[in-house]
């Protein structure tokens, strides 16, 4: 039976491009999975949208001397494009600048205060003289009082990933005027996040399907005890408190962002004309929802977007939350005010997007952190896209279209050596898909379909049909037959990964349409004999090692 899955991905905030240690951490998981369902047959809805809202995006407005709007306007198209080039099949990237949005989280937020889960209260937020206002979040800094990092923020430092309250900072200074502020009395809504911390407690102890880390991170800061959050901020830029007497206050962006999943399911229902569509995924007992992010987002996910859900009540809670653990880059953590990152729209005005998605598959920070270096990339790269799997693709199109009148050979009667191979394909084609399906990507490539391809080009150099060619032309096409059909079921497994060079091998081997619609099932007899072939071409360039060099030293100067 057909599965309902909702692929909810983390919102990247439009203040800045898209690096590749985000690209690891939600979008290529997301996108593989996504891909595989959909070829499963199962009814997916992946939604995400640019965080348009809070102090990121004000700060970097105010930086530039332009509004708000044009900076989340110009990451927002920058982001769509990203995601085209790149191949994140997105059924709707919205933003949370949108009237749709509004009205939701000003429901939630409405639902949540009658429901009394949410009161007022006067607390302590820094105010400048000099600048004239309260200073919320990203407009402080100071230094971090768990880390001694001096680049802290109101809200949380960058250094340790501790969310802080902008009291704790040591030496707080506006990140406008650089004034000293006072603590003024102000009030805001608070989430009453106590009355939920049995309930989500009960609710994360039994999910044996949660990664290690994501279950016991979760456990342990409900354990640490919850404290109500304040969720409105002294600002002007995003989503008004649907109550009288809050003008001069915004809900707060992480409150609202969160928000997004539901909102944007519903906005893709109603630009289908379907308006009740959202509810297959939202209120079906059936329907799963995966929550893809980075290891930083975890306590909104498992926390606090559940507790939101709980206080408003008939809304599927997330089935699972597979957040990775950081990719660093060449052996230090990425800093985007150091420009220690990668830029998504940089990499790919020079390179193709499969061999990214590809080395970010391959070493996946789903357990532990990970590193992305640029002689990885080149040796995997050069080693295991062209070497293994191009290189068994060319050679056994290149033979078949030159020795066998440019179609699939008819194959003679099967040894040993061929059937053990075709059984291979089968296990493995299965294990991708249980490894798929259980959000285990680095095994499902590494241990299934490269495996496969390295059985493959094994087989290949026993056989040597490039010797028997001339000897047995009959042994040469049950050879290459087999590899043939070998390579069908690596273009089926590996294109979650790969889906351009998926697309263009499917065309080579004389299918018409897209590699997506033929499911995820896979049968040596999917590939019939004199089935025309295209003439064959490489699917991936071979990279000069100088590259690896050059691009180290780039890093940092760009941006
Ligand atoms: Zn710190």
């Amino acid at each position: 039976m057909s599965e309902r899955i909702l692929v909810a991905v983390a919102w990247p905030y439009a203040n800045g491009s898209i690096h590749i240690g985000q690209t690891a951490g939600a979008y290529v998981p997301a996108d593989i999975f996504a891909r595989y369902h959909r070829m499963k047959g199962n009814d997916v809805l992946m939604v995400s949208g640019s965080d348009s809202h809070g102090t990121p995006v004000t700060l970097e407005a105010e930086n530039r001397g332009i509004s708000p709007e044009e900076v989340f306007e110009h990451y927002h198209a920058e982001f769509l494009d990203c995601w085209d080039r790149l191949g994140i099949s997105f059924d709707l990237f919205t933003s949370t600048h949108t009237e749709n949005h509004t009205e939701i989280a000003q429901d939630i937020f409405s639902q949540l205060y009658e429901n009394g889960y949410l009161y007022t209260k006067t607390m302590l937020q820094p105010y400048s003289e000099a600048d004239g206002r309260f200073l919320a979040d990203r407009y402080v800094e100071g230094t971090c009082p768990h880390c001694d990092f001096d680049g802290a923020r109101g809200d949380q430092c960058d250094e340790c990933g501790r969310t802080l309250d902008a009291q704790e900072l040591i030496g707080i200074r506006s990140r406008l005027s650089g004034d000293t502020p006072i603590f003024k009395e102000t009030e805001h809504f608070f989430l009453k996040l106590t009355a939920f911390e049995d309930e989500l407690l009960d609710w994360i102890r039994p999910q044996a399907h949660w990664r290690p880390n994501v279950k016991n991170f979760s456990i342990g800061y409900l354990e640490g005890g919850l404290q109500d959050r304040p969720i409105t901020r002294d600002i002007e830029w995003g989503i008004p408190v649907p109550l009288d007497g809050y003008d001069g206050k915004r809900i707060y962006v992480w409150f609202e962002a969160v928000i997004g999943y539901l909102s944007a399911s519903r906005e893709w229902a109603t630009r289908r004309g379907e308006p009740d569509r959202w509810k297959d995924f939202w209120q079906s007992e059936d329907a799963k929802s995966f929550y893809f992010m980075g290891k930083d987002n975890i306590p909104f996910h498992t926390v606090i977007w559940p507790a939101m859900l709980l206080g408003y009540g008939g809304l599927n809670l997330p089935y699972d939350v597979p957040a990775n653990e950081y990719m660093n880059l060449e052996g230090m953590k990425l800093s985007t005010s150091r420009s220690w990152a990668i830029w998504l729209p940089d990499y790919l005005d020079r390179y193709d997007p499969d061999p990214l998605r590809y080395v970010i598959a391959a070493g996946m920070p789903e357990t532990s952190d990970s590193d992305f270096s640029w002689t990885e990339y080149v040796r995997r790269n050069n080693d295991e896209l062209v070497a293994t799997f191009g290189n068994l693709v060319h050679r056994v199109l290149t033979m078949s279209y030159r020795n066998f009148d440019g179609v699939v050979p008819t194959p003679g009667r099967l040894d040993d050596d061929s059937q053990a191979l075709l059984d291979e394909a089968e296990r493995r084609f299965r294990e991708v898909g249980e490894n798929l399906a259980l959000c285990k990507f680095r095994a499902a490539l590494m241990e299934g379909a490269m495996a496969l391809a390295q059985a493959a080009n094994r087989y290949l150099d026993r056989k040597a049909p490039w010797q028997t060619a001339k000897t047995d032309r009959i042994a040469t096409a049950t050879t290459l037959w087999t590899a043939m059909t070998v390579i069908n079921c690596l273009k089926k497994a590996l294109y979650p990964y790969l889906p351009f060079s998926g697309e263009k091998l499917h065309a080579m081997l004389g299918f018409e349409g897209s590699v997506a619609d033929d499911g995820w099932d896979w049968s040596p007899t999917d590939l019939t004999s004199g089935q025309s072939l295209q003439k064959p071409a490489p699917l991936f360039q071979k990279l000069d090692e100088a590259i690896a060099e050059q691009e180290t030293e780039r890093i940092g100067q760009q941006r």
